[in-house]
């Protein structure tokens, strides 16, 4: 039987710790399911990419790092407003998996109560392999490329993502 595992994030901009934590988990199940969460945000400063823009980030960035395609699926996974009701939407919305991958307490809690097999994976370098240290460097100017593997710098540069985050940084700005 195949054996599925599933990480949910909100990949804000994907980084170098999702990729290595993706390898990590490949290691120990056949298929891994990549849900992209909170699919619905884009365009605010903390969750400035669409959820199509994240798909092309990721799987760019798996190909680059040799992962094979063919054991990878790439869900979208809109929010919903009841975190008790949460699990059956994700099991609505993804291939059949078996194990449940996360850092995030709330998440491994919902899917331990459905009787899911849940595991809590290593973090790497995680002060700097972090969304909002790559998305606050973006905005002031700092050296973000480094934190992210280079096909997602290369899709950054390509949908002009400095502006937007510069942009949406002023509009926050305006709104307080
Ligand atoms: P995240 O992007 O912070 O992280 C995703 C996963 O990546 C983490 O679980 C962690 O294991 C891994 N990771 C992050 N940084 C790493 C690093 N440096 N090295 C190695 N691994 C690293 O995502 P998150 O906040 O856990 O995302 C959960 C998603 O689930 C959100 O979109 C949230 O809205 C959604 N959610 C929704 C509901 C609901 O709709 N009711 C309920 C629960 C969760």
């Amino acid at each position: 039987m195949v054996q599925r595992g599933i990480i949910i994030g909100r990949f804000q901009p994907p980084h170098r710790g999702h990729i290595e934590v993706s390898k990590q988990i490949l290691r120990e199940v056949d298929e891994l399911i990549v849900g992209i969460g909170s699919a619905q945000e884009s365009h605010t400063s903390e969750n400035p990419f669409t959820a199509g823009e994240r798909v092309l980030m990721l799987t760019r960035a798996l190909a680059e790092a040799e992962i094979d395609l063919s054991r990878v699926h790439l869900i979208p996974i809109p929010d919903v407003n009841n975190n008790a009701i949460w699990v059956s939407h994700v099991l609505s919305l993804s291939p059949p998996f078996e194990i449940v991958y996360s850092g995030n307490p709330l998440v491994r809690r919902l899917f331990k109560e459905a009787g899911f097999k849940t595991r809590k994976p290593p973090m790497f370098k995680r002060k700097e392999y972090w969304g909002t240290e790559i998305r606050d460097r973006m905005v002031k100017g700092g050296r973000w490329e480094e934190l992210v593997p280079e096909a997602v710098a290369g899709v950054m540069r390509e949908i002009k993502a400095v502006d937007r985050l510069k942009d949406l940084s002023k509009t926050d700005y305006l709104l307080r």
